[in-house]
């Protein structure tokens, strides 16, 4: 044998012994926001359901923060494609490539599709000194208050920017958006009333709204959302926003070039981690969606994330709500 089939026989060798030996140690999960945020606390319910799984193998989460949910895609991107090495997140997947220009990487051939988790609605909340008493008087202020609202934002790209944006675009009204590295920090700051606005995922705002820490006026959803907490919330529909519709959805990836063996373990262990009823109890408390066993299979997963790509695009670009 030449010495370059020997290496390549070695090669596939190591290969096959790493997808069998998968998982023997610990799994980064990287989420692209703050700790303590929607796409955090998602992230550590399903590392939690995936690690019983996996038979007990740790998922550690790590958070790589900042451009909006861009530098944690890229990061992991450019990771070791061996399995250890996965990047849980949400709509911006689709939103990124037209809302933020000069990405590092490309969302389409960058990443293995593992499969989508769950899908997430959006709340308008604002500072609980708001008086406004509905989303008509709330935009009435607004139109009142025009360049002096402060929008808060997990940063350009992210989800509670688009809503933001789309929000800004159907009232007409121009706000001052103030970014954050995820919208945990940034609903502090609305508790405390440095800002006015945010629009985030119900799996960060139903615990403050159930508190009354914040005032919710509208659920971005085209049907209002079943849980206690959230079930009198009227739409942004109902009250007058026609079209108005943003549903967030989660989503596991791995770096393009992941071994195809390894990539089954890691979705038949999603599929098992999203039958945990630990997991959908928490999450659908949360006012989560969990999705049907079809959209966890890579290539639908893939094929939807495209789809998602297609439609935002016009309406983003339409809106003129793209940023550098
Ligand atoms: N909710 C954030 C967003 O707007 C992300 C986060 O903080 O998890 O995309």
């Amino acid at each position: 044998m030449n010495k370059l089939l020997v290496f390549a026989a070695l090669a596939a060798t190591a290969l096959l012994a790493q997808a069998d030996n998968y998982p023997s140690k610990p799994i980064t999960m990287v989420v692209p926001f703050v700790a303590g945020g929607p796409t955090d606390r998602v992230a550590r319910d399903l590392a939690e359901a995936l690690r019983k799984a996996l038979g007990g193998t740790s998922i550690l989460v790590d958070n790589v923060v900042g451009a909006g949910g861009s530098i944690g895609a890229a990061k992991v991107a450019r990771a070791a494609p061996d399995g250890y090495t996965v990047l849980l997140h949400h709509i911006s997947m689709a939103t990124m490539p037209t809302l933020v220009r000069n990405l590092t990487f490309k969302v389409e051939t960058d990443f293995e599709y593992l499969g989508l988790v769950n899908e997430v609605p959006m709340t308008v909340i604002a500072r609980p000194s708001m008086q406004a008493k509905s989303f008509k008087e709330l935009a009435t202020w607004i139109g009142q208050n025009q360049g002096k609202v402060n929008l808060g934002n997990a940063g350009v790209g992210s989800a509670s920017h688009l809503c933001g944006l789309l929000l800004q675009n159907a009232l007409q009204a121009d706000m001052t958006t103030v970014p954050y590295k995820g919208t945990a920090p940034a609903i502090t700051d609305l508790i405390g009333g440095q800002i006015d606005l945010m629009c985030d995922q119900t799996t960060n705002t139903t615990a403050h709204i159930d508190a009354k820490k914040v005032l919710a006026y509208g659920v971005s959803t085209a049907r209002r959302i079943p849980t206690a907490v959230l079930k009198d919330i009227p739409t942004l529909q109902e009250s007058g926003l026609k079209g108005f519709e943003v549903t967030v959805w989660n989503g596991l990836y791995a770096p393009k070039g992941t071994p195809a063996d390894v990539l089954t373990k890691i979705n038949t262990a999603l599929k098992a981690a999203l039958k945990d009823p630990d997991f959908i109890k928490k999450q659908e408390a949360l006012g989560a969606v969990m999705v049907t066993d079809a959209r966890v299979e890579p290539a639908e997963h893939k094929k939807f994330v495209l789809s998602e790509i297609a439609k935002w695009s016009p309406i983003i670009k339409a809106a003129g709500v793209y940023a550098d």
